[in-house]
């Protein structure tokens, strides 16, 4: 057996050649020019004119999220075989457990959840939703067993929402373990007084979304975190930024030194408010928070992606069927679901508008997809990148196909795709989680439950800059310098 990869563009986040790749079991094994099949078993792969991409990264998603008294429609076998399809080898999903719950029975829940249907690796971001000595003693036990990274919410009040006592000491403990605390940021008490004002005035359309959540009130969320990120120490990550006020204060912090690390998501940088405010409750379709924000903020995004102020580009991936659960809250926008499914979608787009549209070179395309998840939440070079002794999560990809989306050909289990007609120019032609094939042409063709609990450790946390191990491998090989 073993896998062969001939004549492939490699594209990382730092470098570009044709070469040869050979994966013998699950690591790729080595990176050369013309090699030849070891065994003659092994799978023959011919790449040539396909970019070989490290296998992309969604460092922000909720299968089978508990919210509003529903559940996110995908669990880890239709989301993950939706991932890989669309190139997607690891996600970092939200174990989210109520403020009720134990940490300890909310891990052992995503845990069995995961367990014999995910197709494709992950982690989890643990779900801080309250702190007291007897959580603190349970969040020390799950970091060490490898979930090296937190998420608070500093909105959903009631729901997940910690108070300020439970935000400073979660910091502490985060920066005692060296771990990264990722925040949902947006001030809940500004949520709740608008929405109630807004209600009351009989605003009840989703066109009521967003100005119930402006763009001040994540602002503030992120110069609250901020300030407790500076007076602990603790490295922080701001998930889902959607917009230029956020992300001033953001960078406003880092020049302070606040050791902070910022994503936005697909939704922000190619959908606005209009749609939210589309007639017949279509907006629905389009309701997540932080909301969809005016146009003039996307190419704020975009700029900050290209000039490394934004680090990663995630879905936040939180399907709920527009029919039976986003029309929950048709006679109140409080009450839809929040959520826009892109976990299946978000490379091909981010290649498609990014890449092909010329916002983003290559290797930006690659860091923000994968590489830069990989070394924030402790995965590279495990994962992130193409070298020897990497897992071989390869996205051999097609620059040349032609396609559109649509919820008629998707495999995430949702009713509606937000980018329905969408065109797209490039897809994975083949997929690999760890040396075996996963996807090939648009289809799963992967193992139910083969994927793994990543474990993580703190090794590399914050050495952005290391050299990479196949530096020395690289010199003897063809450097190409076309798109
Ligand atoms: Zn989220």
């Amino acid at each position: 057996m073993g896998l062969l990869i001939k004549n492939g563009e490699i594209v990382t986040g730092d470098s570009r050649y044709i070469a040869d790749i050979w994966c013998d079991g699950e690591p790729i094994t080595r990176i050369d020019s013309d090699i030849q099949a070891p065994t003659a078993t092994a799978e023959v792969i011919d790449a040539s004119g396909k970019y070989v991409f490290p296998g992309f990264i969604d460092p922000h998603t909720h299968i089978y999220l508990p919210f509003m008294g529903t559940f996110s429609k995908d669990d880890y076998e239709t989301g993950t075989k939706a991932a890989l399809v669309g190139g997607t080898t690891t996600i970092f999903d939200m174990c989210c457990p109520s403020r009720t719950m134990e940490p300890s029975e909310g891990f052992a829940t995503w845990t069995a959840q995961a367990r014999g249907k995910a197709a494709c690796d992950y982690s989890f971001h643990m779900g801080v939703t309250r702190f007291n000595g007897n959580s603190a003693a349970q969040l020390r036990e799950i970091v060490a067993a490898g979930v090296q990274s937190f998420k608070i919410f500093l909105a959903y009040k009631g729901a997940f929402g910690i108070d300020d006592s439970e935000l400073y000491q979660t910091l502490k403990l985060a920066k005692e373990l060296g771990v990264v605390t990722t925040a949902h940021c947006e001030n809940e008490t500004l949520v709740a007084e608008t929405q109630q004002e807004l209600v009351t005035r009989g605003t009840s359309g989703p066109e009521g979304h967003h100005d119930s959540r402006p763009p001040r009130v994540e602002a503030e969320g992120v110069h609250h975190l901020m300030s407790f990120a500076e007076m602990t120490g603790a490295p922080v990550y701001i998930v889902h930024l959607s917009c230029r006020e956020a992300l001033e204060e953001a960078l406003r912090a880092r020049l302070r030194g606040v050791q902070v690390w910022v994503e936005t998501l697909i939704q922000y940088l190619l959908l606005d408010k209009s749609h939210a405010e589309l007639p017949e409750f279509e907006g629905a379709k389009f309701v997540m928070s932080p909301p969809l924000r005016d146009k003039a903020n996307q190419p704020v995004l975009w700029n900050g992606l290209r000039q490394g102020l934004i680090n990663t580009v995630g879905t936040d991936h939180a399907p709920f069927d527009f029919a039976g659960q986003k029309s929950m809250g048709a006679d109140d926008f409080t009450r839809i679901p929040n959520g826009i499914p892109a976990l299946e979608d978000r490379v091909n787009l981010l290649y498609t508008y990014g890449v092909k549209a010329g916002r983003l070179d290559l290797h930006t395309f690659v860091k923000i997809a994968s590489t830069n998840a990989a070394k924030i939440f402790n995965l590279f070079p495990r994962k992130g990148t193409i070298q020897p002794g990497s897992d071989a999560d390869l996205v051999i990809y097609d620059p040349n196909y032609r396609g559109q989306l649509s919820a008629a050909t998707h495999l995430m289990n949702i009713d509606y795709n937000a980018f329905e007609g969408w065109p797209i120019e490039g897809r994975p032609s083949l997929v690999t989680v760890r040396g075996e094939v996963a996807a090939r042409d648009g289809k799963f063709v992967g193992t139910v439950g083969r994927g793994r609990l990543l474990q993580r450790s703190s090794k590399n946390v914050f050495d952005f800059d290391a050299p990479l191990a196949s530096d020395n491998n690289r010199i003897a090989l063809k450097r190409v310098g076309c798109q």
